[in-house]
C-alpha cells in the first residue's frame, strides 16, 4: 500500500480489527519513510451478478421486481413482511456468493422457490405456478400431486388450488 504522504511503497500495518459487523477490516498503516500514518478499509468484492434471460438478453438485477413478485405471492397468505425481507436478503447473498459476474436468471427463480417453500405452501405453489408453466409442466404436475398428498394430512391447505392469485385478482 502506497504512502499517501509521500508515494513510498513499503508502509507497515501497525493496527487491524474488523469493522461493519466483520465485512471490513479496518487497518492503521504506518509509511517506513514519513512515518506517517493513514487508515485503509478492506472489503471483499462481492457484486451482485447480471442476470441472462433464457433468450440471451442480460439484465441487471432487479430488487424491487424480486420483491413485488415474492408480495404477489404471499398475497393474503399469513407471511410477513420481515420474512418476506429476510428471504429477499438470503437470496441476494446466496447470488452474490457465486462469484460470478453473470448467472441465469432461471437461478433467482429457484432460490424464490426455495425461500417460499420454506415460508408458505401457498404463496409457494402460486409461485411455482406462475413460473414453471412455460418450463417444465410434468415437474410441476409432480409438485402438486407432492403438495395435494401433504394436504391430506392438513385438511385446511385442501383449497390450495382453487386459490390461485388469476382468480381472486379479477
Ligand atoms: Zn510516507
Amino acid at each position: 500500500m502506497r504512502c499517501p504522504f509521500c508515494g513510498e511503497q513499503d508502509t507497515k500495518v501497525i493496527d487491524s480489527r474488523l469493522v461493519a459487523e466483520g465485512d471490513q477490516v479496518r487497518r492503521r498503516r504506518q509509511c517506513q519513510a514519513c512515518d506517517e500514518r493513514f487508515t485503509t478499509f478492506e472489503s471483499a468484492e462481492l457484486l451482485m451478478p447480471k442476470l441472462v434471460k433464457s433468450n440471451g438478453t442480460r439484465v441487471p438485477f432487479d430488487e424491487q421486481k424480486l420483491r413485488s413478485g415474492m408480495q404477489r405471492a404471499v398475497e393474503k397468505r399469513p407471511v410477513s413482511v420481515e420474512d418476506i425481507e429476510a428471504s429477499i436478503h438470503k437470496i441476494q447473498a446466496k447470488l452474490r456468493a457465486t462469484g460470478e459476474r453473470e448467472v441465469q436468471s432461471l437461478m433467482v427463480g429457484e432460490l424464490v422457490m426455495e425461500e417460499l417453500r420454506k415460508l408458505d405452501q401457498v404463496a409457494y405453489v402460486r409461485f411455482a405456478s406462475v413460473y414453471r408453466q412455460f418450463q417444465d409442466i410434468e415437474e410441476f404436475g409432480q409438485e402438486i400431486e407432492r403438495i395435494r398428498h401433504d394436504s391430506r394430512k392438513n385438511d385446511k391447505q385442501l383449497d390450495i388450488l382453487a386459490d390461485s392469485p388469476e382468480h381472486s385478482e379479477s
